[in-house]
């Protein structure tokens, strides 16, 4: 029986306080809601643990009908539902692992009208058998989950979410919203223009997670330094990610010979070791779970102390959003990671072996150089990484380690003004490796036939090595001063604090000795 007067909650704060129980809307949850409540659509970029759960399960509540909620993975949708029921909240699941009574059951419910929320993978809710189904079954409002996955640009892309554009047709007049805690400029725009969304209102939120301390190293004896980062976290939960099975399995071992308790998760596990491990990890309070990326979505444990990542992870979102599931109750947290030449190097064969056209390998290679970039930065990490999402962090922000701990530095005025003068005198029309051949002079079948070696900036550069330009351009991309554009695969352009720089008003200081040097960022390309 439900827990609440489903008559007398049509007033959102009534909803929020008799389901939920919590006294007030966090942010702009409420504007959120009272937009989609009015039958608009919406568009909801929050970083993880913003509270977009209830943007969509509010609204759904206040409205008649049911809530159709797309949502990528069977465990996520699966955890959600259990968390509604527990709150008296009618809710389902439908994807291939349900029963054929389970199926009639959620029929028979669907068809009296008798539920609140209905969760669909993609590729179901645009089958003809669906809308079939549906019928006429009034609905409350169509929420996509993790709406980045429309997106080729972003982390986590899944072609059927591409289909999901058709909603707006199939059920018009239905409020659509698309929710996610991915929003670099790019990827929000490919989720708009994809899923219909353009009269949607956009509501974003900084992506600044000012009780997270961001620390990152160069590897040197991982082991010794993991544990010693570990060592500030005695009696605490966290996570430490790595790329392989493998070094999940040896890390969590050796984990424990040293008196940490641990436990690994990965998906080559069989499943309910793996669903053990996680509901340890979600009920003690102090546990270090060893995991490959397979582990954290939808993860909600609010006392998550640390993450640490003993390899790089595939790009700046991933690391935002792996990072982001430390510290979700507000308090202090730590985030560290080490990487060094091998990643680099692994990371430059990954994406120069691969299979993919060139066009997508330089977008590839530009998504590793933006998190290369957070890593050799001199200035503030949390700046740098901000301006990834196209926000700017007013100063330092002395809760990261580079703000706690200045690094040793140099001029590189110079260097950046002859690097950017490449980047303006060709067009803004290539990447970094272009731009380095044009740099350090290397006459070769491109910089001849567009003309570069007639240029004055044609070998302007000749004085440092091409693995001193790459750095140099990641670090000009860390500081906010040049963008990739991935439209243009890869091309570098200039964003308007670069002007500062040209007319000598800006200094540029780059960090010295980074481990990207030599044969590895050759490898790495540019
Ligand atoms: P997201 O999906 O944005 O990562 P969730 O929807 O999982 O975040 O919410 C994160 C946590 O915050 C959840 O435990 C949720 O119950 C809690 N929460 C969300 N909104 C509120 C609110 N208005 N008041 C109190 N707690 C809230
Ligand atoms: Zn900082």
């Amino acid at each position: 029986d439900p827990l609440f007067d489903r008559e007398g909650a049509r007033n959102a704060l009534s909803v929020l306080k008799q389901v939920y129980g919590y006294p007030a809307f966090r942010g702009k949850q409420a504007d959120v809601v009272a937009q989609v409540v009015a039958g608009g659509d919406a568009v909801v970029l929050f970083p993880t643990g913003a509270g977009k759960s209830l943007c969509f399960q509010v609204p759904a509540l206040c409205r008649d009908g049911v809530g159709l909620v797309v949502s990528p993975l069977i465990a996520l949708m699966r955890d959600q539902v259990e968390a509604l029921k527990q709150l008296g909240v009618r809710a389902a699941a439908l994807n291939s692992s349900l029963g054929r009574d389970e199926f009639v059951d959620l029929r028979r419910s669907l068809d009296r009208g008798e539920l609140d929320f209905l969760y669909v993978t993609p590729e179901r809710i645009v089958t003809p058998a669906f809308r079939e189904m549906i019928g006429n079954t009034k609905i409350a409002l169509i929420a996509i989950d993790e709406a980045h996955c429309v997106s080729q640009w972003g982390h986590d892309f899944r072609p059927e979410y591409r289909d999901l554009g058709r909603l707006a047709q199939e059920y018009p007049g239905v409020p659509r919203m698309a929710l996610t805690a991915t929003a670099d400029p790019h990827t929000r725009e490919d989720i708009i223009a994809r899923l219909g969304l353009e009269d949607a209102t956009v509501f974003t939120t900084s992506f600044d997670r000012p009780n997270i301390a961001y620390e990152i190293v160069e590897r040197d004896q991982p082991r010794q330094q993991l544990l010693s980062f570990l060592s500030r976290h005695e009696g605490e939960s966290g996570i430490v990610y790595c790329l392989s099975r493998a070094k999940v399995e040896e890390t969590s071992e050796w984990l424990n010979t040293q008196g940490i308790r641990s436990l690994p998760y990965h998906a080559g596990m069989e499943r309910e070791l793996r669903d053990a491990h996680q509901d340890a990890f979600l009920k003690e309070e102090s546990l270090c779970l060893v995991a490959t990326v397979a582990f954290g979505m939808g993860i909600d444990k609010p006392n998550v102390r640390y993450v640490a990542h003993l390899d790089l992870p595939g790009s700046v979102e991933a690391y935002y959003q792996e990072t982001g599931r430390a510290g979700r109750d507000g308090l202090p947290s730590e985030v560290w990671m080490a990487y060094g030449m091998a990643d680099v190097i692994q990371r430059g064969r990954m994406i120069d072996g691969g299979n993919a056209g060139d066009d997508i390998k330089r977008v590839e290679r530009a998504k590793l150089n933006a998190l290369l970039a957070i890593c050799e930065t001199a200035g503030c990490r949390r700046q740098a990484i901000l301006a990834h999402f196209g926000e700017t962090h007013p100063g330092n922000c002395g809760n990261c380690d580079t703000c706690l701990k200045p690094v040793e530095t140099w001029d590189g005025t110079e260097a950046a003004i002859k690097a950017l003068a490449a980047v303006y005198r060709t067009g803004e029309r290539f990447g970094t490796g272009h731009l380095i051949d044009v740099l350090t002079g290397n006459e070769n079948e491109r910089t001849i036939r567009f003309g570069h070696v007639d240029m004055p900036v044609f070998g302007a550069g000749r004085d440092l090595p091409t693995r001193t330009w790459q750095s140099v351009y990641r670090q000009l991309l860390a500081a906010g001063l040049v963008r990739v554009d991935h439209e243009a695969f890869g091309a570098l352009k200039l964003e308007p604090e670069a002007r500062a720089v040209f007319r000598h008003e800006r200094q540029v200081l780059f960090r010295k000795d980074r481990p990207t040097k030599g044969k590895a960022a050759k490898n790495a390309g540019a």
